[in-house]
């Protein structure tokens, strides 16, 4: 049996999350961009067999463990591969809207209002400067906006990803040239709040 990280297929449809998010734009994202991280978290795992005993995401919890001579090539590839993975399941064809129970509840208390939490994540995905990524994480009982540079996943720093939006442009610019804060509007519109709210409960 080879052993090796696979690219989860998308959850939906190339076009599904039209006209927000276009379909060309996720044919290159997931079939390109995130094939070539997986594949390149494969090739660097090379000679070190062992370390597909663990999930990507429990690599990434404690890079520290990750031989040094590789340690770099699987934080961008490893984040790479487990960010998209993330990113495909909170996005959804019904999305949008607003979370409901206790992921609502938790995000009134630490935010003051889901409006709130809105423009805290905007800013956050506006003002990565370069590629990186936006995210709502739990840290502890608490949840918090966070924004990461290139592949950086906040699994690294002790916090559980719930929310993602990649800022990278690659994700936006066919569609959107320079108008990232047009893109982060527009995902609003796509948000799987129902997967969110497993993530967040689990
Ligand atoms: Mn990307």
């Amino acid at each position: 049996m080879s052993k090796e990280y696979i690219t989860p297929k998308l959850p939906y449809d190339y076009d599904a999350l039209e006209p927000h998010i276009d379909k060309a734009t996720m044919m290159i994202h997931h079939d390109k961009h995130h094939a070539a991280y997986t594949k390149k978290l494969n090739a660097a795992l090379d000679g070190h067999e062992d370390m597909f005993e663990m999930s990507a995401e429990d690599i990434l919890k404690d890079i520290s463990k990750i031989p040094e001579d590789i340690r770099q090539a699987v934080v961008n590839n490893g984040g790479g591969h487990v960010n998209h993975a993330l990113f495909w399941q909170v996005m959804g064809p019904d999305g949008g809207g607003q979370p409901k129970g206790e992921l609502m509840s938790q995000i009134e208390k630490d935010f003051g209002s889901f409006e709130k939490f809105q423009q805290e994540f905007e800013e956050a995905a506006a003002t990565q400067f370069g590629s990186g990524w936006a995210w709502l994480v739990k840290d502890g009982d608490n949840l918090k906006v966070q924004k990461t540079s290139n592949q950086d996943t906040p699994l690294s720093q002790g916090m559980k990803p719930i929310l993602a939006l990649d800022v990278w442009e690659h994700a936006y610019y066919l569609k959107y040239q320079n108008l990232r804060p047009d893109y982060i509007k527009a995902f609003w519109h796509v948000v799987n709040w129902d997967k969110v709210s497993e993530l967040f409960n689990n």
